[in-house]
């Protein structure tokens, strides 16, 4: 294979896109995905307006309209008891107030095919297992294929970056301090989703929070007339159920009213996918001459429904770093500073606030007390502003 400029690790949203804007500016690139895709994903598939803003840019967001993309336009948040409040989701300037729900199946696939279509070689079911490093920079990766059959092989590149998610492969070899990600703690999280058919008319354009104790869950509109459930369980709530997602469905969050109402009696149709243990924190956008995106650079907590955005969102924030990059022969110190205090002025403040949120409403009584204030006369117009805090608005 001929030196490429550019080796992108992960086709999940950060690095298909980062390669396809990479490859449109002419840097030959090469992306490594250790699955085949399409496949499916824990997610609760809500893309937020500032994520639709960048897939529009990318030219890709009428294409995920036409595939089915179900628009939300406001948010409920119900608590374990059934009561509930409703507003509309936040107009945030250049962003608007319309998120979409499509599955992670049919958004990463064309996100992929469209690097693909940009240049971009897509080497799929390909693992990158260590760093190339030569005088502490990293100077390409080995790789291996996942189906065991074939030999490593060592690609060298001017620039990596790291898009492969929240257990980077990248980020544990270059800082081993930050530990085993599959290490569970008692305050670990575990992440769940299924389909289930679609009865409510895509829920009234509505994401749908609901808090129960030990967790909370999403429920949205996807293609396919199909609603997304994803939820993340604190370790104690799941073993109390047998480390079972189904009896955790049954036993804690079908005693919401108004979940159980949505989702009727139906049996769910399609199986529990699971992960996790999950960690919410932030990480280093940069070390080593290597560029870390999305998930990779720092996870935020699923109540902030702004993962996916902001993965695409640090890509084209990094976008000129990587072209004066690739120009400059490799990241400068200078850049890679210049990249961190972009990525954490946008990402670092709403992670931390995510993640704050997200305790508040794991737990049963500061659940019900924040409930009680958004039911007090006018605490419903605080809804908006609880959702916004979680999110970047950068767009
Ligand atoms: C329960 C739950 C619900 C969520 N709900 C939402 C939601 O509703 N909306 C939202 O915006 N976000 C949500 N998120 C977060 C969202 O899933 C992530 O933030 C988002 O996927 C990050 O994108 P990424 O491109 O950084 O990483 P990923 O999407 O994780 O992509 C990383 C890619 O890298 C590949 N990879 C990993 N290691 C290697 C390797 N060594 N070699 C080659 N390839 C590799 C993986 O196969 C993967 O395809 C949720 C998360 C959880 C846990």
């Amino acid at each position: 294979m001929t030196r490429p400029d550019l080796i992108v690790i992960g086709g999940g949203p950060a690095g298909a896109s980062i390669a396809a804007l990479a490859a449109l500016r002419g840097a030959r690139t090469v992306l490594i995905e250790k699955d085949r895709f399409p496949r499916d994903k824990v997610c609760g598939e809500f893309l937020s307006p500032e994520g639709c803003a960048v897939l529009a840019r990318l030219g890709l967001l009428d294409a995920l309209i036409a595939k089915g993309a179900m628009p939300m336009d406001a948010c409920l948040l119900a608590d374990a008891k059934g009561r509930s409040v409703e507003a509309p989701l936040p107009d945030l300037p250049r962003a608007g107030r319309t998120a979409f729900g499509i599955s992670r199946a049919v958004l990463d696939e064309t996100l992929l095919n469209h690097a693909a279509s940009c240049g971009v070689t897509v080497r799929e079911h390909v693992v990158a297992i260590r760093p190339l490093l030569e005088a502490g920079r990293v100077t390409g990766v080995t790789t291996r294929p996942a189906n065991a059959g074939g030999g490593d092989e060592e690609v060298g590149a001017t620039l990596v970056i790291a898009a492969d998610g929240r257990r980077s492969m990248l980020q544990r070899a270059l800082h081993p301090a930050i530990g085993d990600p599959l290490t569970t703690s008692p305050t670990s999280w575990f992440g769940f989703k299924a389909h289930f058919p679609d009865r409510t008319r895509g829920l009234s354009r509505r994401i749908e929070l609901y808090v129960f104790d030990g967790g909370y869950a999403g429920l949205g509109p996807v293609e396919g007339g199909r609603l997304d459930l994803a939820l993340i369980a604190r370790v104690d709530a799941l073993s109390a159920c047998g480390n079972s997602p189904q009896r955790l469905f049954e036993e804690r969050m079908l005693q919401n009213p108004l979940l159980a109402e949505r989702l009727r009696s139906d049996p769910h149709c399609s199986p529990w996918k699971t992960i996790g243990p999950l960690r919410f924190n932030v990480r280093t956008p940069a070390s080593h001459g290597a560029i870390f995106l999305g998930d990779a650079a720092g996870t935020i907590d699923p109540f902030s429904g702004e993962g996916m955005s902001n993965a695409l969102r640090s890509a084209e924030l990094a976008f000129p770093f990587v072209i004066d990059a690739l120009a400059s022969g490799g990241l400068t110190p200078a850049s890679a500073r210049a990249w961190s205090s972009v990525w954490r002025g946008a990402f670092a403040p709403v992670t931390r606030r995510a993640r704050l949120f997200g305790r508040i409403f794991q737990y049963p009584r500061p659940a019900s007390l924040a409930m009680s204030l958004l039911r007090l006369p006018h605490g419903a117009r605080w809804l908006p502003s609880l959702v916004a805090a979680t999110r970047t608005g950068v767009v």
